[in-house]
Order: structure tokens, then C-alpha cells, then sequence
């Protein structure tokens, strides 16, 4: 299973004004490929935070770790000054990315959204990459993600904006990461349980988890109703098949249900 991080850069993300929407929305994602992230990051809009936070990542052996936010045009987009500092590698204005940058600005000069096109330094600077950086489209920003290869670890910048952060996983880092894990398919089931407090359903849920590979089990408990509590129990199975991730799910299910009302629950099967 490669070892994939992630780090968010914004001061807004630190101070609470953004929700990090882009971390949840990424693992989410990296989950459904069939890994589990192994750690989220955020840090603020200073040079030293971001390049201390790549080197602690690239020190754990990450072998993918992608960064967001801070790619823009701006004096506080700092990611990839950051990132050249932590790789110990100059920055450039790498002649690729200045196309694709150019090209949405001439668009943008077409359209009337800008007044004339000119590649002013603000441009530039979003066409400034780490050197031996490979620059992504960008299908929905100006932006262009990035792709650096640094000894075995891979390191991919999006931007900040959850829009082009979508668009861009989806059609240049979801295939990297699928190729890296391999066929790996994920099923998932949710059960609601009333009538049994989380200390009765854990022996169950010890038994239903021990000597099964590839099967994650986690109780979350949802508070009282009247008197009565209530939780959520999340199941999610990965298996080289679609076949068998389904088909151990269904057996999951059953014999959790089958344990819990034993013991004496109310037990209802919920889209996870
Ligand atoms: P831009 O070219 O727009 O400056 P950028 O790559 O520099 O893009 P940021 O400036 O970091 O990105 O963020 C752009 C927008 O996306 C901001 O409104 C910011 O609040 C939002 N954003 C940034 N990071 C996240 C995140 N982790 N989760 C949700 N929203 C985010
Ligand atoms: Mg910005």
C-alpha cells in the first residue's frame, strides 16, 4: 500500500474563516481507490512552515504527497517558493506551464474578461515552478497543477480552489494513484443500532473484525433517542474484486446484525 500525505496551505484554513473541505474531499476519494491517507497537514502561508512540512512527510517515506492551495498570482501563494526550499531546488519559469498559463489569459483577453492579454510578473509567477517540476492542466483554473519526482517519492501542488482541486484529481492524479495501488476495490455498508450502548456492541464488533483481512469496522455513536441510545456502525471492505469486496460486506452486515440483535438491539441497515 504506497503511503500517501496530505498538506493544505492557508492561513484562513488555520484560522478557522475556511473549512478544510479539500482534505476531507481528497481522502474521501484516495479511500474509494482502495488506500487510506495517512496523515492531513495544514500549515499557514510562510515559506519555512511549508518547506519544514514537505521534509517531515518526505522523512516518513511518503511516497505520494500532495499539497493544495497556494498556487495563485498573489504575494501570499507561497506553496511552490516553499516546496523548491524543502527539495533544495531553484525556481524557474518552467516553459510549459508559461504556455498553458498564457493560453488561459489570451482566452480570458478574447472573452472581454480581461483587457488585453500580457503575461504581467503576477502571470509569470504562476508559471514559476521548482526546477525539473512537470506542469498538470488545469481543466477549470489558471493554475497549472505540478508534478515533482524526488528520489522515490512523488510530490503533486494543486491549487486551493475545491473546484479545480476536483477537477484536476479527477483527471490526472485519481490514475496515478490507482496505477500505484493496483486493483484494489472498495465496498461499504452502514448499520443503525438502537437499544444498545457502544460498550455492548464492541466485544461484536472485536469478533466480527479478528482474522479478516481488508475489513474496517467503526462504531459512531449518534446520542440518545429518548432513552434509548443509538450509533451508526461504518463497514467498509477492500478486496482485489468487486466480487469479493461485495460479497465479504454482505457477510460483515449479516453477522453483525445477526450478534446485535442477539444481544438483545434493533438493528437497521443504512446507506453509508
Ligand atoms: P488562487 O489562484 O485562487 O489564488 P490558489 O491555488 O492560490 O488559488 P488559495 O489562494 O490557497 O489557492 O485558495 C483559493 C481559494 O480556495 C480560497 O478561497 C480558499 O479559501 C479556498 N481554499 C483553499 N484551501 C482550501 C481547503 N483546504 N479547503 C477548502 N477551501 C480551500
Ligand atoms: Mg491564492
Amino acid at each position: 500500500m504506497p503511503r500517501i500525505e496530505i498538506i493544505c496551505v492557508g492561513n484562513e484554513l488555520l484560522m478557522g474563516s475556511t473549512v478544510n473541505t479539500n482534505a476531507s474531499w481528497l481522502s474521501q476519494k484516495i479511500y474509494k481507490l482502495g488506500c487510506v491517507t495517512a496523515r492531513h497537514t495544514v500549515v499557514g502561508d510562510d515559506v519555512d512552515s511549508i518547506a519544514e512540512a514537505v521534509r517531515e512527510a518526505l522523512k516518513r517515506r511518503t511516497d505520494l504527497l500532495i499539497v493544495t492551495g497556494g498556487l495563485g498570482p498573489t504575494y501570499d501563494d507561497k506553496t511552490l517558493k516553499g516546496v523548491a526550499k524543502a527539495l533544495r531546488r531553484k525556481l524557474e519559469v518552467n516553459k510549459e506551464a508559461l504556455k498553458q498559463v498564457e493560453a488561459k489569459y489570451r482566452e480570458l483577453a478574447e472573452r472581454g474578461v480581461i483587457a488585453k492579454f500580457e503575461l504581467t510578473p503576477s502571470r509569470v509567477k504562476i508559471a514559476t515552478l521548482p526546477s525539473k517540476s512537470i506542469p498538470i492542466r488545469n481543466p477549470v483554473g489558471i493554475a497549472p497543477a505540478v508534478i515533482i519526482n524526488y528520489k522515490t517519492s512523488k510530490i503533486i501542488c494543486l491549487p486551493g480552489v475545491p473546484a479545480e482541486v476536483k477537477a484536476i484529481f479527477t483527471e490526472s492524479v485519481a490514475p496515478i494513484i490507482k496505477q500505484m495501488v493496483g486493483d484494489l476495490f472498495v465496498a461499504e455498508g452502514c448499520l443503525e443500532v438502537k437499544s444498545l450502548p457502544e460498550s455492548s456492541i464492541a466485544p461484536i464488533l472485536d469478533k466480527v473484525v479478528e482474522r479478516r483481512r481488508g475489513v474496517y469496522v467503526k462504531s459512531h455513536p449518534r446520542g440518545f433517542e429518548g432513552s434509548e441510545p443509538k450509533l451508526e456502525i461504518y463497514i467498509s471492505v477492500t478486496k482485489p474484486s468487486k466480487a469479493e469486496a461485495e460479497a465479504v460486506k454482505e457477510e460483515v452486515l449479516s453477522e453483525l446484525a445477526t450478534a446485535i440483535c442477539e444481544a438483545g438491539g434493533e438493528v437497521r441497515r443504512k446507506q453509508p
